[in-house]
């Protein structure tokens, strides 16, 4: 188990939130953690200042981990993919029904329509 916890690669710093963090005690600390984690949950921390663990009063995120901008914007660049390729296949029906209308027109054109009239 321990061994399980060294063998964990370290987090790459660009994928780090920096939160500052109000103890009970008064003194501040800071903290940083995966940007994946949007909320800072954790109720104590050892303060640096005391030495003791002391509960959480408030957090707030200072500093925003740059990976966290580049993954929001790898996946505003796959939206606007999926949709391109929606585009894509929408325009492919639009032109296959154009396509079967067309076909539709010249048979008519060429004499089913009036046979069917006669
Ligand atoms: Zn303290």
């Amino acid at each position: 188990m321990l061994l399980n916890v060294f063998s964990q690669p370290l987090p790459d710093p660009s994928e780090l939130d920096t939160w500052h963090v109000t103890l009970r005690c008064g003194h501040r600390a800071e903290w940083r953690q995966h940007f994946t984690s949007s909320l800072f949950t954790a109720s104590t921390m050892v303060c640096t200042e005391c030495g003791d663990i002391r509960g959480v009063l408030s957090s707030e995120l200072i500093a925003e981990a740059p990976a966290r901008a580049e993954a929001a914007r790898t996946r505003e660049i796959r939206r606007i993919a999926r949709r391109e390729v929606e585009r894509l296949r929408a325009i492919e029906q639009l032109e296959a029904a154009q396509r079967r209308v067309d076909e539709l027109d010249q048979q008519a054109d060429a004499g089913g329509w009036a046979d069917w009239q006669a």
